[in-house]
């Protein structure tokens, strides 16, 4: 199916995707892009990706029924894949072991690495630390500051974090110091991206190392349900964990997809992250793809309580998917989101990330008014206690 998807051209999703980037990336390019279909079809690579990830990311996740918060809402079940139960609290180690364990495979020496909230340094130097790679983690000092205790992770799995302090020193300059970086020593160095975005292969590759969240969804809930869910829901930042989990159901057409993005405040320009709902295509980060940007093309700036959704762009296979309706891309607040997030602490005992509590928003809608006998798969991407700080803040009834 995923063929067929980007029957266009290489690297293309309908008019989406592509390599927008100077000349002197386009070697590094080529080679991943050589690499990534021969190590995808050696089963010596594979049984060591499968061994990684069950022995140390703790594969196969397990599916949890939320069964009180069914009975609060009064519909369809809610099912949750738990993500947030993997070694680092999140989807993003899926991407960080395959990746590295492909540049040890391609000869590579050294990893670098750009970061926002900080979730996919630590995922990576994680990884790194285990498999015996350098890492080099460039992060905007804005963010540095904001993520002090992802800093020190990071430092404490021996990688290096390079301070960026160009332009609004965050995750759009580090990640144009990373590529910087990546091009200049290209001979020993991968640069390992963060979610389903930038130029091509990447949003493939990252697709294809997150597919695992979604096939293994799939045959469990074959198994345990004798049928498929009908609604599957998954948060949407760039849209790793969400096309991790699509992709093993965009075959099946009674299948309802969901992407949950942030709203943030609002629908009005500068206080959401909602690129599917209200963004229009350009080029950002090396691809095409929906961006928040304004009439000249200049980004917009973001927001949104949960950073690792405080995004102004999205994956390039999101945008193909939305505008050819496969997926439906709902937008959720900031409000709607902390009230999801309590109500699976009090109802489930599951404390959520802020980007997985905008898909289990997205879900109890969803759920309400299907049958009890519907099945609403959620992807729990990971866990809150990164978040803890925030929602103290934000929800200080409890404090
Ligand atoms: C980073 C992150 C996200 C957003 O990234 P995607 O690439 O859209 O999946 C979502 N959930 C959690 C827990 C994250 O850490």
């Amino acid at each position: 199916m995923s063929a067929t998807l980007e029957a266009t051209a290489p690297g293309r999703f309908g008019e989406y995707g592509g390599a927008y980037v100077p000349e002197t990336v386009v070697p590094a390019l080529n080679e991943l892009e050589h690499e990534i279909p021969v190590a995808m079809a050696d089963p010596l690579f594979l049984e060591e990706l499968r061994g990684w990830l069950t022995d140390s990311a703790g594969r196969p996740t397990p599916m949890t029924y939320a069964g009180r918060l069914t009975q609060r809402v009064g519909g369809a079940q809610i099912w949750l894949k738990r993500e947030d139960l993997l070694h680092t609290g999140a989807h993003k180690i899926n991407n960080a072991i395959g990746q590295v364990l492909l540049a040890r495979r391609m000869g590579k020496t050294r990893i670098v690495a750009e970061t926002g909230a900080g979730q996919h340094g630590v995922a990576t130097a994680t990884a790194c630390a285990a498999l015996g790679l350098r890492c080099v983690v460039y992060m905007g000092a804005e963010d540095m500051r904001r993520q002090a205790l992802n800093v020190y992770k990071m430092r404490l799995m021996g990688a290096e974090v390079r301070e960026v302090t160009t332009g609004s020193q965050t995750l759009t300059d580090a990640t144009a110091a990373a590529i910087r970086d990546w091009v200049a020593n290209v001979r020993d160095t991968h640069f390992v991206i963060g979610s389903a975005i930038g130029p091509h292969p990447y949003p493939v590759l990252v697709r294809d190392l997150q597919r695992v969240i979604g096939d293994e969804a799939r045959a469990d809930g074959l198994e345990r349900w004798k049928q498929l869910p009908d609604v599957v829901v998954a948060c949407v930042g760039g849209g790793s964990n969400a096309i991790g989990m699509f992709t093993a159901f965009i075959g099946d057409a009674d299948v309802r997809l969901v992407g949950a993005e942030a709203a943030g405040e609002g629908l009005v320009c500068g206080r959401n992250a909602a690129s599917l709902s209200i963004g229009t295509p350009g080029t950002l980060h090396g691809t095409l793809t929906y961006l928040l940007q304004d009439g000249h093309g200049q980004i917009l700036p973001t927001h949104s309580v949960s950073a690792g959704l405080d995004y102004p762009g999205v994956g390039p296979e999101h945008a193909f998917l939305k505008d050819s309706r496969r997926v439906e891309y709902l937008a959720i607040s900031d409000g709607d989101c902390l009230d999801a997030l309590k109500q699976l602490c009090q109802l489930e005992g599951i404390l959520p990330a802020l980007e997985s509590s905008h898909a289990v928003a997205a879900a109890m809608t969803q759920a309400a008014g299907r049958r009890p006998d519907e099945i609403v798969l959620v992807c729990l991407s990971g866990r809150g206690d990164k978040d803890i700080d925030t929602i103290r803040a934000r929800v200080p009834e409890l404090g």
